[in-house]
């Protein structure tokens, strides 16, 4: 919230209200500290790191939630009681993917406490008792907000149940398409960083009419997204920079090659650009009541042993 107008954070905390009393409840762990620490494998790159740490301001800054940069000696302390694992994509994901999150929600840190002083055993321990993630060093600052979205214990947007008034989904990837009985706020943004591309799960199929307007080009209709979107306007930014919320194509693409087979999935909707006011104030809606540092990471900052960002 560090960088939302009064307005924003009205306009959010009236979404969380409306949603109150209509969420599904779920039996994901959240955190119990919105000072979240993580540990990067050694082997990965400093431009990556440096991307981790934009993802990580990308949340902070319009949520309480804050992920902070640790070392191995702040890890092991008694008083954090788990910690993110950022790893290699090879140790922890299949091919194909981009990045993943082995789980999602937290995860207890364990076996730390048996490690007498650092050495090439100690890098495994701590990848084996973290909350894993495996990055790659293409992926960019909104992949990673979205792995740590999991990691947070959020599902994927297209597997909400409010979903499915909007959007037709191939279910068949049980894990990354099917529903999931999470706590869900009951919206859907296409714009969500948590809803895949339009190509994904076989492709997938909004609740749209088209109609020929010449050239290649077809106009869209979309009854049910536009009442959501004109509900709830986007709040931040413009256009240009890319972070819009709840929006749409204004056309959709076809042509003569592609004939009445519109190609969805060359439209694009926001998604994996911004976190989405959705994205938003679900985190803010779980994470109301948890404690801002439970795991004393302030004085770990000043003493060196984290980083703040
Ligand atoms: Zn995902």
């Amino acid at each position: 919230m560090n960088t939302l107008s009064p307005l924003e954070k009205e306009k959010i905390y009236d979404l969380i209200s409306e949603s109150a009393t209509d969420g599904l409840t779920g039996t994901i762990q959240l955190w119990d500290t919105l000072t979240i620490p993580y540990i990067s494998d050694p082997g990965l790159s400093d431009d990556l790191k440096k991307r981790f740490k934009q993802a990580a301001k990308e949340i902070y800054d319009k949520t309480e939630v804050r992920l902070v940069s640790c070392n191995q000696d702040a890890i092991k302390k008694k008083s954090v009681r788990a910690f993110m694992y950022l790893g290699k994509f090879s140790d922890f994901c299949k091919e194909p993917g981009a990045a993943c999150s082995k789980g999602i929600g937290m995860k207890l840190k364990t076996g730390l406490d048996k490690l007498s002083k650092p050495d090439e055993e100690a890098e495994k321990a701590f990848a084996a008792s973290g909350a894993p993630m495996g990055f790659k060093e293409s992926n960019n600052v909104m992949v990673i907000a979205h792995e740590f979205l999991h990691r947070l214990g959020l599902a994927h947007q297209h597997q909400s149940p409010y979903a499915n008034k909007f959007i037709k989904v191939d279910q068949s990837d049980k894990d990354n398409c099917a529903p999931n009985g999470i706590y869900w706020l009951p919206y859907y943004d296409p714009a969500s960083v948590m809803h895949y591309g339009l190509q994904e799960c076989n492709k997938m199929e909004l609740d749209c009419e088209s109609s020929p307007k010449g050239g290649n080009r077809y106009n869209l209709k979309c009854k049910a997204i536009d009442e959501q979107i004109s509900k709830y306007v986007c709040l931040y930014g413009t256009q240009s920079s890319g972070n819009k919320c709840f929006q749409r194509p204004e056309e959709l693409l076809g042509g003569p090659k592609l004939g009445p087979a519109i190609r969805y999935s060359d439209n694009k909707f926001g998604q994996r650009e911004c976190l989405s006011m959705l994205d938003q104030a679900w985190l803010l809606s779980r994470y109301a009541i948890v404690e801002k540092d439970e795991y004393g990471l302030e004085k770990m900052i000043a003493d060196g042993l984290c980083e703040a960002n």
